[in-house]
């Protein structure tokens, strides 16, 4: 099937390669995030590939079913990019990569943890510069701390597992519990028990529900000094809420790997630019906070398990096989 290949990136492209030798599908990279104005690039292309910044609402929908597109396979979990209604109304059947290793997120938020708790990021900075001094550098025991996961699914459950090895205390918010998550010691409190945690760390989708679910109020309120953890998609914090509370000493330290307006700035060398996002650059001043683009699944585990399983549904549905990874406009909260 001739696939067009939104946003492939060069690490994707030699292992989309090898892969492809047992699908033999006929794969177009393309540079381009898919927005309406590059959607007419996808004309004639049956099956059209997109990553998490790629833009699939109902405008480029409309120009995907002109173009007889007829399957968007997203490679990643997360869904918020799509307009599952649209496609649904367009005969657009959607996929997604519906489970990669949670290891690789919930192990990188982990990372992110402990960089920021430990200021692992500044010292690293600071001995290259020859400079050994530790003022500045105090963290604190996370032993006995609270963390809050919002989000108990697969990588928050992993996440909260790891958290409990490390003698925390391990609360959750979510929406339905998880048999699972109160196996590996986790307790379940409502929307304003995360407040009282040391760490919060978010594992939830970004749906019209979640949208700023971490915003000015919950951040007026939580315990001084907490830390947030974010691996999840930029638009579940109100960056701006969030500049505030670290700038009034609230919110102890913030280690984003999304943010609101990452697309078309992430997966994009901008070294020799000025950015003329200024909320990124305020944010990537602060000494607390820790801004990655969005690697949190990047390990070689989950890139495989993303690759092979976009291939393989695209053929499941070139033989008219059932989409084992289909998302329906039904679950679009999910
Ligand atoms: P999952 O579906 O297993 O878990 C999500 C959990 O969030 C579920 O338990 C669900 O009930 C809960 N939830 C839904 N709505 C909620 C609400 N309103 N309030 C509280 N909880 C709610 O998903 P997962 O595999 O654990 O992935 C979680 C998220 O991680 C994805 O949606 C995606 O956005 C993000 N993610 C990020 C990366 C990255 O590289 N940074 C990679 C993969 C996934």
């Amino acid at each position: 099937m001739r696939v067009a290949m939104f946003s492939a990136q060069d690490y994707e492209r030699g292992l989309l390669n090898e892969l492809n030798a047992s699908h033999g599908h006929d794969l177009v990279y393309l540079d381009a995030l898919l927005e309406s104005e590059t959607a007419p690039l996808a004309a004639g292309f049956p099956a059209v590939s997109v990553f998490v910044n790629d833009t699939v609402d109902r405008d480029v929908l409309r120009h995907l079913a002109r173009g007889e597109t007829k399957i968007v396979a997203t490679r990643c979990t997360g869904f918020n990019h799509i307009d599952l209604e649209a496609a649904e109304e367009f005969g657009i059947e959607v996929v997604r990569v519906s489970n990669y290793s949670p290891n690789s997120v919930a192990e990188f938020a982990v990372g992110l943890l402990l960089a920021l708790n430990r200021k692992i990021h500044r010292a690293y900075h600071r001995t290259r510069e020859s400079d050994f001094r530790l003022d500045g550098l105090m963290g604190f025991d996370l032993v006995g701390r609270t963390v809050a996961v919002i989000g108990t699914g697969k990588i928050g459950t992993i996440f909260g597992r790891i958290m409990a090895g490390f003698g925390c205390t391990v609360i959750g918010f979510d929406v339905h519990r998880s048999p699972e998550f109160e196996r590996i010691g986790g307790r379940y409190v409502d929307a304003e028990g995360v407040e009282t945690a040391d760490v919060i760390s978010m594992h939830c989708p970004l749906t019209p529900e979640t949208y700023h679910i971490v915003g000015r109020r919950t951040l007026a309120r939580v315990k001084n000094g907490a830390l947030l953890i974010n691996t999840s998609r930029g638009g579940l914090v109100d960056t701006e809420a969030a500049i505030d509370a670290l700038k009034s000493g609230r919110l102890g330290g913030m280690a984003l790997d999304v943010y609101e307006q990452e697309a078309g700035l992430f997966y994009r060398d901008f070294s020799s630019t000025v950015i003329s996002d200024d909320v990124l650059q305020r944010l990537i001043s602060f000494p607390n906070v820790i801004v990655t683009g969005h690697q949190a699944f990047f390990t070689r585990e989950a890139l495989s398990t993303i690759l092979g399983t976009t291939l393989e549904s695209i053929s499941e549905f070139e033989s008219g096989r059932a989409l084992t990874n289909r998302i329906s406009h039904t679950r679009s909260n999910g």
